[in-house]
């Protein structure tokens, strides 16, 4: 182990934007000490998924868009600890769709970490509810007829208290972006435009440098009329980035008394040995 780094090297493709994202991310753990000690990383399946095995911090990937349940119950078991769920829009927003809405809806205090491709990247380019109406893919090479979500408007239209956009290209933003959502008390959503350079040829790192743009200090996150309105926007020149939305309401883990005292469970991280497990299935 070296850091926060492990000896395992990316197999993600060159170009691939969650490398940006993963950089961005070992930056945010080194300057706020996120570790074994007091963080753990859930993700679902997808390319994204990959990043857990890059990255020396206590994690577990779940069943395809169930990343989120399983978030839950770590942090209702230990809600002492910062956890982070790594999940793709396919993850999120298809299979795992209900799970993100109710999530937003009850305000737990968890981070989410939206690898937005706008496609399925590991299953090598299908349409997910990300692409974009009348893109052409593998499994809609007539064009996708059907509307796409939009993660940050669907986030806070269901209840997320702290949203935000950025683009895998810009690390220390995204990096900067981890640290506030971290720190903020209740559901955080980050929408983080992830470039697939293999299988969307739209949504390129140049489409993104040229068609978004950072939210001013004119801008008021706290009004969430103005929220819902900006985030509806994504087109040429009109990708708003930034802390989106932003509310201070009662965490889901705030309603449990039991919870008061303390954490529920406490014990350090250890190796296991699950040689025997794994060669009940080999
Ligand atoms: Fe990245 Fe796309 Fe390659 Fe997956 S297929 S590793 S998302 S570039």
């Amino acid at each position: 182990m070296n850091g926060i780094n492990t000896d395992i090297k990316p197999n993600w493709c060159p170009g691939c934007g969650n490398l940006g994202l993963w950089a961005a991310f070992k930056m945010a753990a080194e300057k706020e000490g996120w570790d074994n000690s007091n963080s753990v990383l859930v993700a679902g399946i997808g390319c994204h998924g990959h990043l857990l095995n890059f990255t020396p911090i206590t994690s577990f990937e779940g069943l395809h868009g169930r990343a989120l349940p399983v978030a839950e119950g770590i942090k209702f078991a230990n809600h002492g600890l910062n956890v982070f769920i790594f999940t793709g829009d396919g993850d999120c927003l298809g299979e795992g769709g209900n799970h993100l809405i109710h999530a937003c809806r009850r305000n737990h205090n968890l981070t989410v970490i939206l690898h937005d491709n706008g496609l399925y990247a590991l299953t090598t380019g299908q349409t997910s509810p990300a692409t974009p109406a009348g893109a052409v893919t593998k499994s809609t090479p007539q064009g996708n007829p059907d509307l796409p979500f939009l993660p940050v408007n669907l986030a806070i239209a269901s209840g997320a208290t702290f949203v935000a956009r950025a683009y895998a290209g810009e690390i220390d933003k995204v990096s900067d972006l981890m640290i506030q959502a971290n720190q903020h008390q209740g559901m955080s959503v980050l929408d983080i435009l992830q470039p697939c350079a293999t299988f969307n040829k739209a949504f390129t790192h140049q489409f993104y440098q040229e068609n978004t743009y950072w939210l001013g200090d004119d801008y008021n996150c706290h009004d969430k009329g103005w929220a819902l309105a900006k985030s509806a926007e994504f087109g040429k020149k009109q990708i708003a980035l930034g802390v989106i939305y932003e509310e201070d309401r009662a965490t889901a883990e705030s309603h449990f008394s039991q919870l008061n005292k303390g954490p529920l469970i406490q014990q350090a991280s250890k190796p296991r040995d699950l040689s025997s497990l794994i060669s009940r299935y080999c």
